[in-house]
């Protein structure tokens, strides 16, 4: 268990006030219940040992691409490298705008106009080309929202197996409005790492560059997103930035950035 500082103490406390309120609170949780995972379980049992995560050494680029295009430190910018050691600020920011792409959902969410124009592409051309369908799970959560899930997640799980699968309020990708969580129709393993071998899970992994899409928490990289596999998860880059972490065989932010990641927050 983690030290228990100011910022956690409100979040106990938002946790007990929320389960007062759990008869009138519960039909507005962003996810549905999921069912305990093998690793969450392991999570209980033993709480991890912090294993320091050096900062990936930036990775070099090709000619013409300039890395310092855009901000990775703006949470407008949809560079923006937000994970554990690396909050947004503020930390309750909101995006400016929001819309509704005209898709299938399970969770009815907004994301910012950009991504619903490069999801809408993607999931017409995942149609097209391989005839498969595609529903948005879920995608903006406000800071307030994400504080709901992460308190509900942490009161179920512990603050150690809340951690490894969701993230603390203000650090979130789906509080920048650039993260959306794709599951599969008819559903097929949605949040759940099974996903990766339907056949949507693998054509969105094989794909999602195309589109400005990049698959945030890759099953090999937990260690340095400080995320497990999340074959579901979806963070818009933007085309330029996609393509140039696939010539480079980059699969993160972090390492391509040269920023710091990992499973600890600071
Ligand atoms: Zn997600």
């Amino acid at each position: 268990m983690k030290p228990t500082g100011p910022r956690r103490r409100v979040a106990l406390v938002a946790a007990a006030a929320l389960v007062l309120l759990a008869a009138t609170a519960c039909s507005a949780a962003d996810q549905p219940p999921r069912k305990p995972s093998p690793s969450k379980a392991a999570a209980h049992a033993s709480v991890p040992v912090p294993t320091p995560t050096p900062t990936p050494t930036p990775t070099a680029t090709a000619a013409g691409f300039d890395k310092h295009a855009m901000s990775i430190d703006d949470p407008a910018s949809i560079w923006v490298a937000v994970n554990k050691p690396r909050p947004l600020n503020p930390l309750n920011y909101a995006p400016p705008s929001l819309v509704y792409p005209d898709v299938t959902y399970v969770n009815r969410q907004p994301m910012r106009p950009e991504v619903a124009e490069a999801l809408v592409a993607m999931f017409h051309a995942g149609k097209a080309e391989a005839g498969l369908d595609f529903s948005v799970q879920s995608a903006y959560r406000s800071f307030e929202s994400q504080t709901r899930v992460y308190d509900d997640d942490a009161a179920r799980h512990g603050v150690a197996g809340a951690d490894t699968d969701t993230a603390r309020p203000g650090h979130s990708e789906h509080q920048t409005g650039l993260a959306v969580d794709i599951s599969a129709v008819p559903a097929k393993c949605s949040l759940d790492a099974c996903f990766a071998h339907t056949p949507q899970g693998e054509w969105l992994a094989a794909n999602a560059w195309r589109f400005g899409f990049l698959l945030r928490y890759p099953a090999d990289k937990v260690a340095v997103t400080g995320f497990t596999f999340e074959p579901w998860h979806f963070r818009y880059i933007g085309v330029p930035l996609a393509t140039q972490l696939k010539q480079a065989n980059v699969t993160t932010l972090e390492e391509f950035f040269g920023v710091p990641g990992g499973t600890e927050y600071h």
